[in-house]
């Protein structure tokens, strides 16, 4: 089945405000069209600021529209007219919250049920592009070792994770069953995910509580100067994760779920990359022993001893090839992209200006 999508009818982007969604607004404007993006409270100006400026001397239409992933139908208005729906809304954090449930797991399913629940309810949805991760697809790095050929594929499913260990990737896993639960309960609309690897690259808002901020500010900050765990991600810029959307929202033949990543990198291999550029900034030098992270992981990290015992030290690796032929990225390579979130995050006062 081919699904073709009218580019003068407007686009649906929820979370609009975020750090992946933004991007995807911006190039979705840079290309003339009309974007209604959903952000919790459209009045509030910080987090619509870098949004309208985005919509500056552009071809395309911004509006705003308020909606909430915990309020049923409040996506409705966002919706009408849209024959794309890109549904990016869904906390990132991985910690700073009492109850993961609350904080992840019911915004990321109960809020996916609402925006397709609106689509079922708008007929003039074609296709949902639904924000997944490849969290999705794995629970454990240690998992790599049952995967076939050595990489994760969109073949996997993530059937480890629970609301009390890695309650993220269950908040991921289960807002993706969700959306293939209620894709295959009617003929209107069809579905494609984006599963993206850990996203980094230049922000384009200080407003956002992604973690991949967090994990950029802690490398640069000096909070890891004595040393890193050996823990590694599959890594992409956020700009080829936004254009994986767009290809995944307008490729009539775009189809199922799409892994994104450039490569697998560790933490230490991505301070390492950083400090030719940035020789001034405490950069992690080492790895810790995995028995000493163990030992202190859960009061100083608030990391559990289990998760230690299952990723650190374990290789990650993920196949990208559909990607590449399907929605035709060239991904940026990691160095340049690292490089240049270092370097926003220093301009944004995000990281002290040591330069
Ligand atoms: P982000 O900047 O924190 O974006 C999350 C968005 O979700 C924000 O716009 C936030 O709105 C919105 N949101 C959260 N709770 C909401 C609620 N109750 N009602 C309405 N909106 C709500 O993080 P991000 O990294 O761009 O993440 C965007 C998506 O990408 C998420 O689905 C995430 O799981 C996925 N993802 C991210 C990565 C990564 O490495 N960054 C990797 C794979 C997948 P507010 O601005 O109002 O808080």
């Amino acid at each position: 089945m081919t699904t073709t999508i009218d580019r003068s009818k407007p686009v649906c982007v929820t979370g609009a405000s975020g750090y992946i969604a933004s991007w995807i607004v911006k190039y979705l404007l840079q290309d003339g069209l009309t974007v209604h993006a959903t952000v919790r409270n459209a009045s509030n100006e910080k987090s619509v600021a870098h949004l309208k400026q985005a919509a500056q001397n552009t071809a395309g239409t911004l509006k705003l529209f308020s909606a909430d992933l915990l309020e049923a139908g409040s996506f409705k208005a966002a919706i009408e007219g849209c024959e794309l729906v890109i549904h990016t809304a869904s906390p990132f954090l991985i910690s700073g919250f009492k109850d993961a449930h609350e904080a992840l797991v019911k915004p990321a399913v109960q809020g996916t049920e609402n925006v397709l629940r609106s689509c079922n309810d708008v007929p003039s949805v074609k296709r949902v592009v639904l924000t997944s991760s490849v969290a999705s697809v794995f629970g454990d790095n240690i998992e790599l070792k049952y995967s076939k050929n050595g990489m994760f594929s969109e073949q996997d499913w993530n059937t480890t994770s629970s609301v009390t260990h890695q309650p993220y990737s269950f908040s991921k896993v289960a807002a993706e069953r969700k959306a293939w639960e209620m894709h295959k309960q009617q003929q209107q609309w069809d579905l494609v995910t984006i599963n993206p690897a850990l996203v980094m690259g230049p922000s384009l808002t200080k407003q956002t509580q992604s973690t991949s901020i967090s994990i950029m500010r802690d490398l640069g900050s000096g909070k890891q100067a004595t040393g890193v765990p050996a823990l590694e991600f599959g890594l992409v810029d956020v700009r080829d994760v936004a254009r994986a959307h767009i290809q995944a929202g307008f490729n009539p033949e775009a189809a199922g779920r799409y892994i994104v990543s450039e490569g697998s990198y560790s933490l230490l291999q991505m301070a390492n990359m950083l400090k030719a550029d940035f020789p001034k900034y405490p950069l992690p030098k080492h790895q810790l022993p995995k028995a000493l992270i163990w030992l202190v992981g859960p009061i100083a990290a608030g990391i559990t001893r289990r998760f230690v015992q299952l990723n650190i030290g374990y290789p990650v690796r993920f196949d990208q090839s559909r990607s590449r032929e399907m929605l035709q990225l060239h991904y940026r390579p990691m160095q340049q992209t690292l490089h240049e979130h270092f370097q926003q995050m220093i301009d944004d006062g995000l990281l002290k200006n040591r330069q």
